[in-house]
């Protein structure tokens, strides 16, 4: 089997060439060529001799996503891609635009085994963890096409990024390293589900990488119904979890809330809230659901979206609403994916 050498650290990288006795530049260049100039094939890589060259493409592969289908929003620009990994996996990978620059949202895994009720990536289970490679072209494929530095890039498609931890930080390790992609840690945000050990080893790792938690709902129970995962992690566990985080990070924790028309949007679902982050150094995001899951999920009207968030405010907890970019494309929750694993016939890109 090729080895994987995007996926490689440089420390790696630097001792799988000296297994055939080549030096360790070599491998500072061959690093630069695969992290800074983003190259896909060895053939670019004209500073190797042709020999080198050669035993890099019988030995090794680069990994690339193949575009299958590409939707680009009337309304802002937003382009949302299916891609396709080599063995045929589908995932989804969305760029928005905004005031400070580009921001890319990637998946972490091929499907997802958390089951959120309301996620349309949840429905056919996990297929299989992208590695540290796939996930750095979901970034790279955006740059060499539109020829400008992607500026943030948020782990929010599909997957949970907790449950692939070592190949996440790992393409957290490749995409913030000073002689390759050098990408600052803070333009960077993990979103989980809730998986309460992982939080802690995050919080250990000492990054600078923000972090963001799906929390939905105030009580165990309603959490329990829209999260599966909750019964695993319940919400004590999941809180002292993230009380650990922001004492050991000394950084500013996200939840994310998406609201649910009937089901967690009432005053007293932002009551239960506010005592539970109250004095907690974090932030609340608000997302109005999308219904994609034929669940019946409805988000709720404008005023009760307003009235929520300004029950936070007024107890002081900061709380925004997600900006919607892509409305008409449905930039959203794996739909794209969820549709195509249905469909048979597909639309190349040429
Ligand atoms: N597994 C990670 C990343 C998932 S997607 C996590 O759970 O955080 C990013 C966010 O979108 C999560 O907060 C997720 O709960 C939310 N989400 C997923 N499907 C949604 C939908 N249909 N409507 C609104 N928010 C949704």
């Amino acid at each position: 089997m090729s080895v994987d050498i995007r996926s490689m650290t440089k420390e790696e990288l630097a001792e799988w060439l000296a297994s055939f006795k080549e030096p360790k530049y070599r491998g500072n260049q061959i690093f630069q060529w695969l992290h800074r100039e983003k190259a896909l094939s060895f053939d670019e890589m004209t500073n190797l001799p042709l020999t080198l060259r050669t035993r890099l493409k019988e030995t090794a592969e680069i990994r690339p996503l193949a575009i299958k289908e590409r939707q680009v929003s009337k309304a802002d620009g937003t382009e949302k891609l299916l891609l396709e990994t080599v063995d045929g996996c589908l995932i989804e990978t969305v760029l928005m635009r905004y005031e400070y620059g580009l921001s890319a949202c990637i998946s972490s895994q091929a499907g997802c085994r958390m089951g959120c009720t309301f996620c349309a990536s949840a429905k056919g289970g996990l297929v299989r963890n992208l590695t540290p490679s796939e996930m750095l072209e979901e970034v790279f494929l955006f740059e060499r096409e539109k020829k400008e530095p992607v500026s943030h890039v948020v782990i929010m498609g599909t997957g949970e990024p907790f449950d692939n931890y070592e190949n996440l930080m790992r393409f957290l390790s490749l995409l913030t390293h000073e002689e390759g992609r050098n990408l600052g840690a803070r333009h960077i945000t993990v979103s989980t589900c809730g998986l309460a050990p992982k939080i802690r080893s995050f919080a250990d790792e000492g990054l600078q990488v923000n972090l963001a938690v799906s929390l939905h709902a105030a009580d165990q129970e309603r959490r329990k119904e829209l999260m599966p995962v909750a019964k695993s992690f319940p919400l004590p566990e999941l809180m002292d979890a993230c009380r650990y985080y922001i004492k050991k990070t000394n950084r500013r924790l996200t939840f994310e809330y998406s609201l649910v028309k009937g089901k967690n949007d009432s005053l007293e679902a932002s009551r239960a809230l506010i005592s539970l982050l109250k004095g907690m150094n974090c932030h609340v995001n608000l997302i109005p659901v999308n219904n994609v899951t034929e669940s019946g999920y409805e988000r709720p009207g404008k005023e009760t979206i307003r009235a929520f968030q300004k029950s936070l405010e007024d107890a002081g907890i900061p709380a925004t609403v997600r900006r919607e970019l892509g409305p008409d494309i449905n930039a959203a929750c794996g739909q794209l994916r969820a549709r195509r694993t249905v469909t048979v016939h597909t639309i190349r890109e040429t």
